[in-house]
């Protein structure tokens, strides 16, 4: 992290699928709806423990389309929080697209366009490059590899789901079952950055 002029690095996740649980709850319009994944919880404090900033940033839709509204979002972003700090985890922001496209891009925030986390880089003096977008859709990956984050993160059980979305032509794309598997790749590979100073 040298190289980046004393910046942050962050580790970008996606919401649904990867912070909250969506198996038989694929949508979340009420905090009753928010789930944690108790894995990513952990996880999140292991990131913060290595130094990242850690951002949720997730497409919502929903505003857009009448099933939820800001208040709604942020009373469910409230619940969540509360829960990961159960588990001692916080969130460095939480950024949303209210906006919704499926096509034809409206808006520069919407996943795959990288909106979001070029704000979050702006707002917490991010270097986007050593960072981590991490995700369970290609929308997600895309949205990293557009702001120039380098490690982008694929959270599924569907084997070789990259190869099926088409995204094996970049090097820098990972798959983990789980951010409990991702986090244990991780803190090998930073294994020598931690420890001597404690
Ligand atoms: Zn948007």
């Amino acid at each position: 992290m040298d190289s980046s002029e004393n910046k942050s690095s962050a580790i970008f996740l996606d919401r649904d699928g990867v912070i909250n649980v969506i198996k038989n709850n694929p949508f979340v319009n009420t905090p009753d709806d928010m789930i944690i994944n108790h894995d990513t919880a952990i996880a999140i404090k292991v990131f913060r423990d290595y130094g990242f900033k850690v951002i949720c940033v997730t497409n919502q839709g929903g505003i857009a389309n009448g099933y939820l509204t800001h208040e709604d979002l942020d009373d469910i972003h409230y619940k969540m929080r509360e829960l990961l700090a159960a588990h001692g985890a916080y969130l460095d922001d939480v950024l949303y697209c209210p906006h919704y496209w499926s096509e034809t891009p409206t808006c520069e925030c919407r996943k795959p366009r990288p909106g979001m986390l070029l704000e979050a880089a702006a707002r917490h003096d991010i270097d986007l490059f050593s960072s981590y977008m991490v995700g369970d859709r290609k929308e997600d990956l895309m949205a990293g590899i557009a702001a120039n984050v380098h490690q982008n993160v694929l959270i599924s059980d569907v084997k070789n789901l990259g190869i099926k979305y088409g995204l094996e032509m970049y090097a820098n794309i990972w798959q983990f079952s789980c951010l409990s598997e991702m986090l244990a790749f991780f803190t090998q590979f930073h294994i020598r950055g931690v420890g001597c100073d404690a």
